[in-house]
């Protein structure tokens, strides 16, 4: 089975990402986001390595096209607490990065700064997720993911090393984060420090996200049950909020980048029209640079020469 997939966001119409490989180093996740998406389809959360991943990688690095991007990862972490001790996202770095790739790091930890020698030294952007600045509500809905204060220093450590970045705030979840002066704040912080692209969604509920999100705040059972529930709507398989609600809370986010003139867009919303979508690429692989040249396929690693 292929480790480097074209993505394919679940055969989901609204998504707006242009063409790229996506690899998984870790399958599950151990951060534990009450909101994870990708806990529908995959059933661990504890990170943990795919098995041969070394061996398959280097099989599939000769196969695919070297000109599109590869993002890691989009359904687990790549950087998990499990990586300071393991390295396995390292490992994948080591091969692929002076091959010439161009990788963008999507994650929601601070670990990646451990790799900061090779991040800053090859074609790489990293997509930095934060919800909130509120470190007591970012414990409890990402509970074993680095604080956002944490989150905030790794962006200065890129920001010190040249290595372009984007920040996802994402999802917006009505009655937890989404206090508008709060979500102005964070996309003023993050531009501070040197961000390039927001890119921002509303939370969809699945049914065990759902169940998870509820058995946290039981308070808000009712009033999110009748936002997604009743006025909401089913598209793909998630239950999205009424388009109008949707709009609201999305707008401090975008209005801050507009103020701040940096690129912007909104994710599977079904929103992109100039008011909420103004970027080269949704996902901000647009930032990846390109420091050192792809290989010629004839010149790409054999497996024997990596086992070895
Ligand atoms: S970091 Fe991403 S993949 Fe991991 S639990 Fe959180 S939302 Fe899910």
């Amino acid at each position: 089975m292929s480790i480097i997939t074209r993505f394919d966001p679940w055969r989901n119409k609204l998504c707006t990402c242009p063409p790229k490989y996506t690899i998984n180093p870790y399958t599950g996740c151990s951060h534990s986001c009450l909101y994870c998406y990708a806990t529908s389809y995959i059933k661990r959360n504890k990170s943990t390595p795919k098995r041969d991943l070394l061996s398959r990688l280097i099989r599939d690095i000769n196969k695919i096209k070297p000109n599109l991007p590869i993002d890691m990862s989009l359904s687990s972490d790549p950087y998990p607490p499990e990586e300071r001790e393991i390295r396995l996202t390292r490992k994948v770095l080591e091969i692929i990065l002076p091959l010439g790739f161009k990788v963008q790091i999507t994650t929601k930890s601070d670990l990646y700064v451990l790799d900061i020698d090779l991040i800053s030294s090859y074609n790489v952007a990293v997509s930095e997720t934060i919800t909130t600045l509120d470190n007591s509500l970012a414990r409890k809905l990402e509970i074993n993911a680095p604080s956002p204060i944490n989150r905030l220093r790794a962006l200065e450590t890129l920001k010190a090393n040249n290595v372009p970045f984007s920040v996802r705030i994402d999802p917006i979840i009505p009655f937890l984060n989404d206090e508008e002066e709060e979500l102005r704040e964070l996309v003023r912080t993050v531009a501070r420090i040197g961000a390039r692209h927001i890119v921002t969604s509303t939370y969809k509920a699945r049914p065990n996200n759902f169940r998870r999100l509820i058995n946290a705040f039981p308070e808000l059972e009712k009033k999110l049950h009748k936002l997604y529930y009743p006025k909401g709507k089913m598209k793909f398989g998630y239950a999205y909020l009424p388009i109008s609600l949707r709009k609201k809370l999305l707008f401090p986010i975008i209005d801050e980048a507009k103020k701040l003139n940096i690129t912007y867009a909104t994710c599977r919303e079904g929103l992109v029209e100039k008011d909420f979508f103004r970027t080269p690429s949704c996902d901000s692989t647009h930032l990846i640079p390109e420091k050192v040249p792809i290989k010629t396929i004839k010149t790409l690693v054999t497996l024997e020469e990596f086992l070895k």
